[in-house]
């Protein structure tokens, strides 16, 4: 394997000047900033364990990309606005205010170094919420028009129109061309349901298969669930820019489409960030309980599994290997269902070095895809992660989260990888007991 690499040429969203840019990410990091930041940002002991557990770091040995120190700039901050000696820092100009260029610097740290894995808050034995507090620093980046204009426009996009960007046609009449190709019913715009169902934006475009997958497992078991034509896309730029109003935005079209039909369950389809954005972040976000269940779809499955209502066949022998996804894994603690639906189906499980909670990323993950300059870095961190892939000696390739199988699609063409990455649902669709 090899990698390209390539100077960092910055893009920002917008037309503010230095000043204004300045101030806009000191108003958004003042908002930010509570007892819990502070007392994470103060109780780091430079152990360097976070640089050991993060794939940028490991993958380049660059200092920089040690995950706490992506939040430095965010540290003089707090140390000058709200920390305890605020008055004596900003009095006597001991710690200086930020300056536009090292905004302009940490966009990089922030955004095309993190994918936001959470890997390095797991291993941080402080307890120190590192991916938490660069999410933090997005949102500062963000209101200072710093975030990288390919999410900051896609965010902008789909808050408006419920999908990120132009497209051709309708995603309604692109669902009923995927059910019509896959000879699947999939419902749409039902007055009424018990499940509502999104799909990723990625899958509808370039693995349709995955989408027509999930609709012939939700038929099989009888589920009463609609897609609804103006809430079908899963992604949440918003969540990836770092604007908590955009994200907002976008996961109330998808919360006010269960909620006009009733529905008792949302099924987050395979897209990771989806699910942290509306399992975790949503009810916070629009200030009150969501009404209704939000379940991953492997996590979905893997109870009418245990209900006796999905009866599975047994599959070849082929050894397999599986991706766990940061964000529904990791992040969203949904480490047995995936691996109950593989036993069930008799899957030749070989586990990589480091699974379930202590994956690494696929490279790909909070946002990272979409950036075209990012990609030499990305390389470089995902190259860990296929060798672990290939140290299992498997064959078949799996994974829950179409973002990730974009990233694997990516490394496979450039590395000239020999695996294919599949969707665990699709293996599940193709398995079902008749
Ligand atoms: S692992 Fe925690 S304590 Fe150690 S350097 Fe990283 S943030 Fe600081
Ligand atoms: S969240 Fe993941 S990618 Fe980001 S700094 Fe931590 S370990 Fe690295």
């Amino acid at each position: 394997m090899s990698t390209a690499t390539q100077s960092f040429t910055r893009q920002d969203a917008g037309p503010q000047s230095a000043d204004e840019r300045v101030e806009g990410a000191m108003r958004s990091f003042a908002k930010e900033f509570g007892a819990l930041v502070g007392m994470n940002i103060e109780s780091c002991i430079h152990c360097g364990m976070c640089a050991e557990a993060c794939h940028f770091y490991i993958a380049t040995e660059d200092a920089k990309y040690t995950p706490i120190l992506k939040v430095e700039p965010f540290k003089k901050i707090f140390r000058r606005e709200s920390g305890a000696f605020a008055p004596f820092f900003k009095l006597f100009n001991l710690k200086s205010k930020i300056t536009v260029e090292e905004l302009e610097e940490w966009q990089e740290l922030m955004f095309d170094s993190c994918n936001q894995c959470g890997r390095c808050s797991l291993v941080c034995p402080m307890g120190i919420e590192v991916a938490d507090l660069i999410e933090i620093g997005r949102r500062g980046m963000y209101d200072a028009g710093l975030a990288p204009k390919e999410l900051a426009d896609r965010a902008r996009y789909q808050a408006e129109h419920g999908h990120p960007e132009e497209v051709d046609k309708p995603y309604a009449e692109l669902l009923s061309e995927i059910g019509n190709a896959h000879d699947v019913e999939i419902p749409l715009d039902k007055a009424k349901a018990d499940v509502f169902v999104c799909a990723p934006r990625s899958d509808m475009i370039s693995n349709p298969s995955a989408v027509a997958a999930m609709a012939k497992v939700l038929n099989k078991l009888k589920v009463n669930y609609t897609f609804a034509s103006n809430a079908i896309v899963a992604e949440n730029y918003g969540h990836y820019a770092g604007s908590r109003e955009l994200q907002k935005t976008i996961s109330l079209r998808i919360i006010d489409a269960a909620k006009k039909v009733g529905a008792k369950t949302v099924v987050v389809p395979e897209c990771g960030h989806a699910y942290t954005a509306l399992r975790w972040q949503a009810a916070d976000l629009v200030g009150e309980a969501l009404p209704f269940k939000v379940r991953h779809v492997t996590e979905f499955l893997a109870e009418q599994l245990a209900d006796g209502k999905l009866k599975l066949n047994q599959v070849d022998d082929e050894a397999t290997a599986f991706h766990d996804p940061c964000k529904i894994v990791r992040k969203g603690g949904v480490m047995d269902a995936p691996r109950e639906l593989m036993k069930a189906m008799g899957v030749n499980l070989k586990e990589m070095a480091n699974h379930q909670g202590y994956s690494f990323c696929c490279g790909g993950g909070g946002g990272v895809n979409d950036l075209e300059r990012a990609k030499p870095l990305r390389y470089k961190a995902q190259e860990l992660k296929l060798h672990e892939i290939d140290a299992t000696g498997a064959r078949r390739f799996l994974t829950s989260c179409s973002d990730c199988r974009v990233a694997f699609e990516d490394a496979r063409e450039f590395f000239n990888w020999d695996k294919q990455p599949e969707s665990l649902v699709e293996l599940v669709a193709a398995n079902i007991k008749e």
